[in-house]
């Protein structure tokens, strides 16, 4: 048996025998041309027929694929009609008399390059897109022919595979996904497991001739790929490739459907991102919204701040992208564990009870009126809720929605649109804005409870500390009791309430927080639709007294 590991990038297990992807090199003719003119209508012409041939495709993906392949494939039509990349071509074959085919390698990769230079793991995976949009030109120009399809149900091995061809797969032959290069963010990792293919990326070494036709079963979860395995290792995959199917077929019966339990009680559940990349993730995990996007994020991995500009992008991506559903947005929570040098914080003793969050907002003015304008901006994008972390008195919330208000009249003045429907939130993790919720409630439009410092200050724990062991009780009475007392003053001046920390995560905890009526949880994508299947499996009627009284005992 030979084992390799890569990265797993779509979950599930699969065993068939290996199949090497090949697809013709493209000839690119790179001596200089004679006729440039005659290059350049070369081009025109392949450009047109690519352009037509996507167009085809993406009727097709819509009705056998579904909307995302079709999407993607509708993006690569936009792509090659590019005139960025067009005008790059008629440079290059115009001026340096390189054939069509070697012009549109080259323009392609030059753009790519850029987008490999970014930061942004999604925007960089876009380069994958680019290069597939310039390699189907150029194909087009040398009249190679598509890669010849398996006979049967194989697991498909390859260097890497662009993003149109993954979506061209055939779905009944490919039992499985492996190639050398790839990256977890871009269309090919997304496009297996909205298709449910288990799929790994960066299996180095799948590739060597000894290995093709052999039995391979590949565990699209850990990343790991088992070729001609021993028996006992089989039967451990084929046990678990049951389970696995039996779990996901349920899971995807869940999409679509709403968390209500079995006596009626509904509770939304939304989603944590740090930034446009988690997005997809929220779509295939059907997120019904954004609950916490983390914005402090786009602060992090910089030698500057963010501008206004960078800001507005990404907050504009996210909202697009989720169309109706609603996308709440924190305002950056730096300090404690997130430091960043460029914001020249003064060393601290404690520094998760320093200057952390909306304190470095509320006294560094134009840091948070920058924010607050990309913020603003992007309200018209789609439907945004804005909250604040770090909340401890009621005089901050105060001054925040002076502040929010003076940059709305300005944006307004400059002639600039912002949405009349923004909700405004606040976080509620100290013990201080727990208590004084009653008094929050009447300024805001809904809380969100996060438990991780909600649990760190209430319980003197430092979330940090890994050696605090059982002192640190997640399920402690004592944040129980918050969180019932945060819901119970919210619901009385009509503010609504989700849990955003770890906690809301906690399937063990389902059944206590429909008993005191939270609104909404969010989580990382991958838990909606087993919390989802929580929601629907739970009685609430049945629990609730029980639940409610042990926790407000007050026997030891
Ligand atoms: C929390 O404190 O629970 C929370 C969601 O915020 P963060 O983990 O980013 O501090
Ligand atoms: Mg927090």
């Amino acid at each position: 048996m030979i084992t390799i590991r890569g990265i797993g990038v779509s979950p599930g297990i699969a065993c068939g025998p290996l199949h090497f992807h090949q697809t013709e090199a493209v000839r690119v003719q790179r001596d200089t041309v004679t006729d440039p003119e005659a290059e350049w209508n070369r081009f025109l012409l392949a450009q047109e027929k690519t352009i037509e041939q996507l167009g085809i495709l993406a009727e097709e993906a819509r009705k056998t694929s579904g909307d995302e392949a079709a999407d993607l494939l509708e993006g690569h039509q936009l792509l090659a009609e590019d005139p960025d990349l067009t005008d790059a071509v008629e440079a290059l074959i115009r001026e340096q008399r390189l054939s069509a085919e070697a012009a549109v390698i080259d323009a392609g990769a030059a753009m790519a390059e850029e987008f490999d230079a970014l930061d942004d793991p999604y925007l960089k995976a876009r380069a994958a897109d680019i290069r597939d949009v310039s390699g189907r030109i150029a194909s087009c120009l040398s009249g190679n022919k598509a890669a010849k399809e398996p006979d049967g149900p194989v697991i498909l091995a390859a260097k890497d595979l662009a993003p149109s061809e993954t979506v061209q797969l055939n779905k009944e032959k490919v039992l499985g996904l492996i190639t050398e290069e790839g990256s977890e963010n871009g269309h090919t990792a997304i496009l297996a497991r909205t298709f449910g293919i288990p799929a790994i990326i960066n299996a180095k070494g799948i590739l060597d001739p000894s290995l093709e036709g052999k039995e391979a079963f590949m565990d699209g979860g850990s990343g790991s790929i088992y070729i001609d395995p021993d028996p006992e290792t089989k039967e451990v995959l084929l046990r678990k490739k049951e389970e696995t199917e039996k779990q996901t077929q349920l899971m995807q019966s869940l999409k679509g459907k709403p968390a209500v339990s079995k006596d009626g009680q509904r509770i939304r559940i939304y989603c944590n991102i740090g930034g446009p990349e988690d997005v997809p993730a929220v779509l295939e995990n059907d997120g019904e919204g954004i609950g916490l996007f983390r914005s402090e994020f786009l602060y992090l991995g910089r030698e500057d701040y963010p501008d206004e500009e960078t800001q507005f992008q990404a907050y504009r991506k996210v909202l697009t992208a989720m169309g109706d559903r609603e996308v709440i947005i924190r305002t950056m929570d730096i300090g404690a564990d997130k430091q960043i040098d460029y914001f020249n914080l003064p060393k601290e003793e404690n520094p998760a009870l320093g200057m952390r969050a909306l304190r470095i907002c509320l006294d560094r003015p134009e840091i948070f009126r920058t924010q607050l304008r990309a913020l603003y901006r992007a309200s018209v994008y789609g439907n945004l809720g804005i909250m604040f972390p770090m909340v401890a008195s009621v005089w901050e919330v105060q001054e925040v929605k002076t502040r929010c208000e003076q940059v709305k009249q300005e944006l307004i003045a400059e002639g600039i649109p912002v949405s009349e429907s923004i909700r405004i939130g606040i976080m509620v993790e100290t013990p201080a804005a727990a208590l004084m919720s009653d008094r929050l409630a009447q300024l805001v439009d809904f809380f969100s409870v996060g438990t991780n410092d909600l649990t760190q200050y209430t319980l003197a724990c430092d979330r940090q500390n890994s050696s605090l062991g059982r002192f640190r009780d997640t399920h402690h009475p004592a944040v129980l009791r918050l969180l019932k007392l945060i819901t119970e003053n919210a619901h009385r001046y009509g503010t609504e309430v989700s849990i955003c920390g770890e906690l809301a995560a906690d399937l063990d905890l389902m059944e206590f927080f429909l008993s005191i009526g939270i609104d909404e949880l969010s989580v990382s994508p991958r838990s909606v639709l087993p919390l989802r299947q929580k929601v629907r499996d739970t009685d609430v009627s049945s629990c609730k007294e029980k639940l409610l009284d042990a926790i407000m005992s007050e026997q030891p």
